[in-house]
């Protein structure tokens, strides 16, 4: 807290905090950076199948309170993606006329020009969707990562002085697009073993909380949706067809589980024909990224490191300008990453980072094809502030 850009110590700075308990839970929610480092630090990941995930982009509005059906829930898949991208949506009628509209998106998408914000704005589009909004009033916009890879990406959950809980471990039952309970789940049967823990010997790796979460429902739970998400590695009719048969008459205890993958290396090179064409947003329906950011309240304090770090400063322009027309610019729901004339080198290019609108999604860590971007934790309250979503 308090240091100025340059990374010095600035008139607000307090040292971090140590901490000396003997369990320590992490519960940073999905692509948590902390746990990202404990994972590779206790290789906790070893043995089991990558993390995959999706980004979903969400709006509140205001609607006509003729058009308000409180309770009405409606969710598609689907159109405006192509069939070989995994993704849909939601619609939630609240109270106070109020509608959350969401679109999910795999972050294993292949087209390097794809833009999920885009894509968001497009299905709200569609002749039975627009009419909802239509003389509505968009109140808030967010967006975050999801875990996707369910029952065979959990990681091990402990390790010496700690655990993982909740989306942190990736708890996440994907056709439901559900993951407050198995969040609490997660935390309630880590709380109730460092109980128990306590009151015996406390052993530094607290292995009573897996042993104990394994014969819970969020085992069940989350063993019987194993499937459904890899099986539209191949498209969404056979994704649809699949998902048909292991529900119903596999009862999700088919006796196979499905491999996941990664989703940062399933971009193909930029080539003419994959590029897609946009519509302009309206400021009705369809909105642009800056505007959207402007009502997720973000806010961070400018004189502080950029929280948006690169491994390499080349790579952006070097690599992934050069091989996939720079997909930051377009993977990113906030503006975050531009590419801009670079003034001291003429004709040439350079990524403008600007960090002060991230809505902290962790998508860029995630897709980036070279991984070169890693997402740290900025200054303490910076960030997006999402009152109602
Ligand atoms: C678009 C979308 C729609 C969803 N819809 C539903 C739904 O309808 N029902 C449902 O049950 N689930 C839904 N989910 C999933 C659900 O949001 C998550 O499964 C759930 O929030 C996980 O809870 P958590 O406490 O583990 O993590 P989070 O809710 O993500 O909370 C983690 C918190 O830790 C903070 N944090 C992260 N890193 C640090 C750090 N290093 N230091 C300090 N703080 C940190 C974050 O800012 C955040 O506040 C949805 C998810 C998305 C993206
Ligand atoms: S910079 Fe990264 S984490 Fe921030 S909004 Fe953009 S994609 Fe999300």
């Amino acid at each position: 807290m308090g240091r100025t850009q340059s990374g010095e110590e600035g008139p607000n700075f307090e040292p971090g905090v140590e901490l000396h308990a003997t369990y320590t839970l992490f519960a940073e929610g999905c692509r948590g950076s902390l746990s990202q480092q404990l994972m590779e630090k206790f290789n906790l990941r070893d043995g089991i199948q990558p993390q995959t995930y999706g980004i979903g982009i969400k709006e509140l509005w205001e609607i006509e309170p003729e058009k308000h059906k409180p309770g009405t829930v409606v969710h598609t898949v689907g159109w405006p993606l192509t069939s070989d991208v995994y993704g849909g949506s939601f619609l939630y009628h609240l109270g106070d006329n109020q509608v959350a509209v969401g679109f999910i998106i795999g972050l294993d998408y292949t087209n390097p020009y794809l833009s999920p914000f885009d894509e968001m704005q497009r299905f709200k589009t569609h002749p039975k969707i627009r009419p909802i909004f239509e003389g509505g009033r968009r109140i808030a916009y967010g967006a975050r990562a999801l875990n996707e890879g369910g029952f065979q990406s959990i990681p091990k959950l402990v390790f010496p002085g700690g655990a993982l809980i909740g989306a942190s471990a990736g708890f996440m039952n994907v056709p439901r697009i559900k993951g407050s309970h198995t969040a609490m789940k997660s935390a309630i049967e880590c709380a109730d073993a460092i109980v128990k823990a306590f009151g015996e010997d406390a052993p530094a790796v607290l292995d009573a909380y897996p042993a104990q979460l394994k014969n819970t429902w969020l085992w069940k739970e989350l063993y019987k949706s194993r499937n459904i998400r890899p099986s539209f590695h191949k498209g969404l009719w056979l994704g649809i067809a699949y998902s048909a048969l292991d529900t119903y008459l596999f009862g999700g205890r088919a006796p196979w589980t499905f491999k996941n993958h990664t989703d940062h290396d399933q971009l193909k090179r930029a080539q003419k024909p994959l590029m897609i064409d946009y519509p302009k947003p309206d400021g009705e329906i369809t909105f642009d990224k800056l505007s959207s950011v402007f009502i997720s309240n973000t806010n961070h304090e400018e004189d502080q490191p950029c929280h948006l770090t690169l491994k390499d400063d080349q790579v952006p322009v070097n690599t992934n300008l050069v091989l996939y027309d720079g997909p930051e610019a377009r993977f990113c729901p906030a503006g975050v990453y531009e590419f801009v004339d670079d003034e001291a080198h003429e004709g040439q290019k350079r990524l403008q980072i600007n960090a002060q609108n991230c809505v902290h999604c962790k998508t860029c860590d995630i897709k980036d094809p070279t991984q070169n971007i890693v997402w740290t934790t900025p200054e303490g309250s910076g960030g997006p502030n999402y009152p109602n979503m």
